[in-house]
């Protein structure tokens, strides 16, 4: 299914040699807007980028200054300001972007548009 997770490791097994076919119910990538800004965080979703090997790909993304932080009390003073200096551990990307990198980087026909799963099985061929 060719969101972020299914395409991320349809990626991660074409790293590793091993083909996949990844079925999606959309009709195509424009079947919709996908949607806004993700934080990609340093200890799950940018491992998850790193596996698939994708790492300059995704530093393209990242929309600078998002991780300023600005805490204020009820009447407006300031009681701290945090720069975005880049050493934050969530930066943030567009959703859409991040999966056209996975889309981009997948053998073509990984995925098949408009095929929605209705079952699977388990095969006792696996070595
Ligand atoms: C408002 C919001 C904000 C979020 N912010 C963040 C964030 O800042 N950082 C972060 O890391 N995560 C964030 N998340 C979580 C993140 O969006 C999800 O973890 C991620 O999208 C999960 O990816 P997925 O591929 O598992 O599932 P999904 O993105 O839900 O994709 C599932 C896909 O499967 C397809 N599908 C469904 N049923 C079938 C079927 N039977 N057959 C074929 N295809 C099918 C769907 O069409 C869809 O394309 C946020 C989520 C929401 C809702």
């Amino acid at each position: 299914m060719p969101a972020l997770g299914g395409l991320t490791l349809a990626r991660v097994l074409h790293v590793h040699g091993i083909p996949s076919t990844v079925y999606e119910a959309e009709s195509s990538p424009m079947a919709r807007v996908q949607g806004g800004m993700l934080d990609i965080h340093d200890y799950n979703g940018q491992l998850a980028v790193e596996a698939a090997g994708l790492m300059d790909e995704f530093h393209g993304l990242i929309l600078e200054g998002r991780q300023q932080l600005r805490l204020v009390d009820r009447d407006g003073t300031v009681l701290l300001d945090k720069a975005d200096d880049g050493t934050g551990g969530r930066p943030e990307v567009q959703r859409g972007e991040l999966r056209q990198i996975l889309l981009d980087s997948l053998p073509a026909g990984t995925v098949r548009w408009g095929h929605k799963v209705s079952g699977t099985a388990v095969s006792s061929n696996i070595p």
